[in-house]
């Protein structure tokens, strides 16, 4: 027999505010440095790529950040999510622990990311910009940036990198269905696109060249921003609405997570989840285990060194404090697209360096693996990015089930795989394998890293 056991919030209990980690941090984080002058970046030079409420959010120490009412009243359209209890995954893997989950894939992008869009696009509409440019990889970003887009009036332009724009057709068209204009990475449309066209015409593309291009478009015109799906502080804020919910929803179970899981690309959905609770142990609260999963092809915060480093390829950002594998460093091609950048939240990593949160690797043959066995007992497919958070939650069950231990796992789902389902595919055909990325590249990329005044780093 199997059961679906669902916790939802009234409306009325959605969040009224983000929620800022900045706020409670034991160690405030290490100041954005200006590409040029390698010193402390003001306002005023991130003012070319983002509107003011935004860049306030991005330094803000204050805890708590109003949601706007027109942002709220869009969210609602699939806010508050629900959580679940995975009973039949328990049964499964006939494990003692407790699993939940809270599904972000309701949304209409199908994934967390419109989360961070709608609040984006509104503080951009407001301020009187006509259109935003940005990057995507696998596409999520750009199918909910663009949607965002069409809900204010707001152009969209989207690099997307090419590997991607050649495999997953699906996702372009349906930003173009959205109004987007979506054109493969490197594209002949910037500087910096042309110069690594003329050095490969061939080149697959990467999250960090998309960037370089979406940043230079963006600061050439004054009615155009640029906007990011993932890594700053201000996208890791708009994702605490998911945490918030969850804390609801647990109460509602009368339960109380031992472990929080979820998968990390730039941060964001991971951030979204654990933020909130983590305040709370910060704020003298219950301390919980907290587990950041990345795929070990492109692993940031395992392998990556802390340090100082760009954004983007042809260095036009300013330098973060994070976990990175080098600017220039091209992860092997897999298929959790979404995961593939060489840079971890600078959030993210400065938590991970004060011992508050732990960090694992996964390679994605085992991930689409865990993929499975969550869809044949939950019924809804992970993307492949979330089947890294499945099997994270699936090891630490199987660790529960070793020691007899019925500990509390919840984890966020953090979208569905519908769009990503030639990936399922190759793995049921077996030709997914898992690739190893080049050392040697790793560190020509990390040797690379630039030098910052011994007086800041
Ligand atoms: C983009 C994406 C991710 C990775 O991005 P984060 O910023 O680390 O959350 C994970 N899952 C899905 C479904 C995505 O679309």
């Amino acid at each position: 027999m199997s059961e679906q056991i669902k916790y939802v919030l009234d409306e009325s209990a959605m969040p009224k505010d983000w929620y800022n980690l900045a706020a409670d941090l034991p160690v405030p984080l290490a100041p954005v440095l200006h590409p040029g002058t390698l010193q402390p970046i003001t306002g005023a030079d991130l003012a070319p790529l983002f509107p003011m409420a935004v860049i306030q959010q991005e330094v803000s120490t204050e805890r708590y950040i109003e949601i706007p009412d027109e942002v709220n009243q869009i969210l609602r359209q699939w806010r508050p999510s629900p959580l679940f209890r995975a009973r039949n995954l328990e049964k499964a893997l006939d494990t003692p622990a407790k699993i939940y989950y809270k599904y972000e894939g309701v949304s209409p992008a199908g994934s967390h990311k419109p989360n961070t869009a709608i609040p984006q696009a509104f503080y951009n509409k407001i301020e009187g910009v006509k259109r935003l440019t940005t990057e995507t990889g696998a596409g999520q970003w750009g199918t909910s940036l663009s949607y965002a887009g069409a809900l204010f009036g707001l152009e969209v332009q989207v690099f997307q990198v090419r590997i991607s724009y050649d495999q997953k057709p699906y996702r372009r068209a349906v930003m173009e269905t959205y109004g987007a204009t979506c054109v493969a990475s490197p594209s002949t449309l910037t500087e910096s696109g042309r110069a690594i066209l003329a050095k490969n015409p061939n080149h697959p593309g990467s999250l960090g060249i998309a960037i370089s291009e979406a940043v230079e478009l963006a600061v050439q015109r004054d009615d155009t921003k640029y906007a990011l799906g993932s890594v700053l502080n201000h996208v890791l804020l708009h994702q605490t609405i998911t945490g918030q919910e969850t804390q609801l929803q647990m109460a509602m179970a009368g339960d109380d997570p031992d472990i929080i899981i979820g998968c990390t690309g730039g941060g964001s959905n991971f951030a979204g989840i654990a933020f909130p609770f983590l305040g709370e142990q910060l704020r003298g609260g219950r301390k919980r285990r907290i587990i950041a999963v990345e795929p070990a092809s492109c692993p940031s915060l395992t392998k990556g060194q802390y340090a100082y480093d760009f954004g983007d390829t042809a260095h036009l950002t300013p330098l973060t404090k994070m976990h990175t594998l080098g600017s220039t460093f091209t992860p092997p091609g897999f298929h959790a697209g979404g995961l593939r950048y060489h840079g971890m939240a600078p959030m993210v990593s400065h938590i991970k360096e004060l011992g508050l949160i732990e960090a694992v690797a996964y390679h994605q043959t085992a991930c689409f693996e865990a993929g499975v066995t969550f869809a044949r007992a939950e019924g809804i497919v992970p993307a492949p990015e979330s089947t890294h958070a499945v099997k994270g939650a699936i090891e630490e069950a199987l660790r529960c089930k070793q020691e007899g231990k019925s500990e509390t796992i919840v984890f966020l789902l953090s979208g569905h795989g519908h769009f990503d389902m030639a990936a399922y595919s190759d793995y049921f055909a077996g030709k997914l394998v898992d690739q190893s990325y080049d050392e040697k590249e790793l560190g020509m990329a990390l040797s690379g890293l630039p030098v910052v005044p011994d007086n800041i780093a």
